[in-house]
């Protein structure tokens, strides 16, 4: 009997049961058992867009031209929906296209229709498929042709294959007391009481969108925003005089604006075939960044650059001596401001524009696309370029690509007007918060080490990665099933001694960093400690293989992700070879 279990039922696990259904289509039946484990009691929703961890307040990025397919697009799903559903989500159906944001528990009740649905097509194909609701996995015992799988009330399950899709990773235990939390998840522990406000200064770590959504579900607690003249307008309750939000952020940067696309949906190959991309791999099997933005990104952001009217920095790209790094050095700059509020008023005239225009900002779409792309081949990095990529890139493309809704930068200025939020630059040291009658939180700039107290102090920095350490099955983990990420040095010989932040490992006498999260093939199977593929066991957990796969955020990476391993799995279960659609 073949049989699969999956852990989770959020997006991941929705595209992967999609893509069984498709194989199953495609191809004679195997499969006669999926049984899907998901902690909560409601399953087939995800993390981000659950009633027991989102607000109503709580915005999506992601509209439905960009939400990969699943039975129905989201556009359509709210259009059949009833009155009672528009008045709950606050939503004109007069008004809905493609592009429109909804807030996300109308996607969590998308997915779950979705799920449903897809549950009930792989029955009618003659698979049994079991949901199990309330029933966390807590350990996995890895046997060679099967698991068994150990649930949180000490019931064990067994299955041939295991997908694990367990998602986003936060846990209340780190947080400390009514004061400090390590994350905003579940946000319902950081609101007022009823009939209560919190009427103090609250800091607030991060300064993307999961810190905005915290800004959002406060700032709607504690006041109301009104429409005036395409602006919002920030009108305080009372007895709410000092409420205030503080946001930190590194650079002192708030996110870019959402821009209009030409293409929603990111390709891998979308500018370069798999086997032109190999054929860029060095002799010692490495693909370098220089290599990659020389070859692949420069052409592309050069021609998105003169379509965006951005002449003089097409023209700098035209300049072999003009590397990534001054790409992102130019980028970043033109993105810098005295003050982050009073440039994002100047940039959300720009992009509301353009955005209204249909305009696309063809530079972004591409470096999106691109990295997309140098994503699912992240394993070619060396060490030294993936330390560069972390320390570098990533800050810069998050910012640029986790793009920030123009009706919630509507609010954040409102909020900036009624002086009830501020964004302070610097690095704040997690460490050294001291918690008393106060949060005292100490905050290094460039000149200066400040200390500031706060009543409540919120970490919205968003999913950090997991480290094998933290990995949640712990049996894995002492059987060697499964294995630290590698990444082996290009030129070991040129760094002088390890620095406090690498993590090495030497082993046959070649230096490694050990990458955040655990080591998987391209396929996404395991990789156990001896170096072998676990067949039967694939990790599509994003924040797992952060050393692999670094740039696997979001709707369209799950479903990328899902597609990859339900293709391998099936495979290897003599299917006719599927075609996959990147
Ligand atoms: C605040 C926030 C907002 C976001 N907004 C967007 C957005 O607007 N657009 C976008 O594209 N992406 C967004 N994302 C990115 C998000 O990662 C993906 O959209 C998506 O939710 C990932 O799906 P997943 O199934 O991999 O993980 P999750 O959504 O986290 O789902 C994992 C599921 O597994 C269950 N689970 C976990 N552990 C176990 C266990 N041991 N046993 C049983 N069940 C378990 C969980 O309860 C959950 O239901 C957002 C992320 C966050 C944190």
């Amino acid at each position: 009997m073949k049989s699969v279990a999956i852990i989770g039922s959020g997006p991941s696990a929705i595209y992967l049961l999609k893509n069984i259904l498709l194989g199953l289509e495609n191809a004679s039946n195997q499969i006669e058992e999926i049984s899907i484990y998901e902690k909560r009691a409601l399953p087939g929703i995800g993390m981000p867009y659950h009633p027991e961890t989102t607000d109503i307040h709580n915005m999506a990025n992601i509209s439905s031209d960009e939400i990969p397919f699943l039975f129905i697009t989201l556009e359509d799903w709210v259009r059949e929906q009833d009155a009672v559903f528009f008045e709950k989500y606050d939503i004109d159906p007069s008004k809905i296209n493609g592009s429109t944001l909804f807030r996300r528990l109308v996607l969590g009740e998308y997915f779950h229709s979705q799920f449903r649905l897809c549950c009930e097509k792989l029955r009618e194909m003659g698979v049994n498929v079991s949901v199990n609701g309330d029933t966390e996995i807590i350990d996995i015992h890895y046997h060679e042709t099967y698991c068994n799988l150990l649930s949180n009330v000490g019931q064990i399950f067994t299955a041939q294959t295991v997908f694990i899709a367990t998602g986003h990773q936060f846990n209340v235990r780190d947080d400390r007391g009514e004061k400090y939390f390590s994350s905003p998840w579940p946000i319902s522990k950081i609101l007022p009481k009823k009939h209560n406000y919190h009427d103090f200064s609250i800091g607030i770590l991060g300064a993307s969108l999961s810190a905005f959504d915290v800004v959002a579900s406060l700032a709607h607690r504690h006041g109301r925003f009104e429409s005036v003249d395409n602006r919002f307008v920030y009108l305080p309750f009372e007895n709410t005089e000092a409420f205030n939000m503080v946001l930190h952020d590194v650079n002192g940067w708030l996110p870019h604006l959402q821009y209009e696309q030409q293409s929603a949906l990111r390709k891998v190959y979308r500018f370069i075939d798999k086997e032109h991309l190999w054929a860029l791999v060095d002799e010692d099997g490495f693909l370098s960044l220089d290599v990659f933005f020389d070859q692949v990104c420069r052409p592309v952001l050069h021609r998105a650059l003169l379509k965006d009217e951005e002449q003089s920095l097409a023209q700098d790209l035209l300049q072999p001596e003009f590397k990534l790094n001054d790409f992102i050095e130019r980028m970043a700059r033109k993105h810098e401001y005295q003050n982050a509020f009073e440039g994002l008023e100047v940039e959300m005239k720009e992009a509301e524009k353009l955005y209204f225009e249909h305009q696309p900002s063809h530079w972004k779409e591409n470096l999106d696309d691109l990295m997309f792309c140098l994503n699912y081949h992240a394993e070619l990095l060396s060490a030294e370029d993936y330390l560069y990529y972390k320390e570098t890139m990533q800050p810069f493309l998050m910012n640029v690509i986790a793009a920030l809704p123009i009706e919630s930068a509507k609010k954040l200025l409102a909020l900036y007007d009624a002086k009830k939020i501020d964004l302070i630059a610097g690095i704040v040291n997690l460490d050294q918060i001291s918690i008393g009658e106060k949060v005292q939180v100490s905050v290094e700039d460039e000149q200066k080490s400040t200390t500031l107290d706060y009543d409540m102090f919120i970490c919205s920095g968003g999913q950090k990665d997991v480290e094998l350490e933290e990995y949640p099955f712990p049996s894995l983990i002492a059987s060697g099933t499964v294995s630290a990420a590698l990444k082996r040095f290009k030129d070991y010989s040129e760094l002088e001694a390890p620095e406090e932040s690498f993590n090495w490992v030497v082993k046959d006498d070649i230096q490694y960093l050990k990458a955040p999260g655990i080591a998987i093939t391209n396929d996404y199977s395991l990789i156990n400690r001896q170096g072998r593929a676990v067949e039967n066991v694939y990790d599509i957990t994003f924040c797992h293989a952060a050393g692999l796969r670094p740039y696997a955020y979001g709707l369209q990476a799950c479903a990328t992700t899902a597609e990859i391993a339900v293709l391998h799995w099936l495979t290897a279960l003599n299917k006719p070879s599927l075609e996959m659609n990147m």
